[in-house]
């Protein structure tokens, strides 16, 4: 079973290269973001909860996110391995996410870090506004994204690096020279 977070800012890239990882190792995705924006046009008591703070491009307090991924990962007990993408996004989330293997006999085997600059991702997220149906891809709700990632989320990596789990891959050319990257990252 391998497990594997997938890393980086809004724009990075890691959708595209989620639906490649997916592809060749047959992980279960799990997408916190994907998972909000479904309960939120569903119009669950959860999706309810959370619109306050995805649609100003904050994050969702902890204990409601973890709670929502431990779901999804008990409700895949067949899965071969996950790829987890927008999650975790804080220290409190990763020792979560670490638990929660545990307790499954399992683990994180690698955090691929998407590396690209902030200089770059606002330049792509503002490509990507103009053709995008995302609620939080307004100018403003962006770069409150953006910003979250490099104040907040990016603290996380710190904690993957110490323990040699940290692949470090340029997010910034080609889409199948930047999955080769990764493969080789994974092997
Ligand atoms: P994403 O599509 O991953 O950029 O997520 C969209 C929005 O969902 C984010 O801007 C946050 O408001 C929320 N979100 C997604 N994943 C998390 C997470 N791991 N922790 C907190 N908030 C999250």
């Amino acid at each position: 079973m391998l497990n594997v977070v997938i890393f980086g800012p809004p724009g990075a890239g890691k959708g595209t290269q989620s639906e490649k990882l997916i592809e060749k190792y047959g992980f279960v995705h799990i997408s916190t973001g994907d998972m909000f924006r479904a309960h939120i046009k569903n119009q669950t008591p959860l999706g309810k909860k959370v619109i306050e703070y995805t649609d100003n491009g904050l994050l969702v307090p902890d204990s409601i996110t973890i709670d929502m991924l431990q779901e999804e990962v008990n409700n895949n007990p067949q899965a071969k391995g996950f790829l987890f993408d927008g999650f975790p996004r804080t220290v409190p989330q990763a020792e979560a996410l670490d638990a929660l293997m545990e307790k499954n006999g399992s683990a994180i085997h690698a955090v691929v870090a998407l590396e690209v600059t902030e200089e770059e991702v606002r330049g792509r997220i503002r490509k990507r506004r103009e053709v995008s149906q995302r609620a939080d891809d307004e100018d403003e709700k962006v770069n409150k994204r953006i910003d979250e990632y490099f104040n907040k989320t990016i603290h996380v990596l710190p904690f993957y690096e110490q323990q040699g789990r940290l692949e470090r891959v340029n997010g910034i050319g080609d889409i199948d020279e930047i999955f080769e990257n990764i493969c080789k990252a994974l092997a």
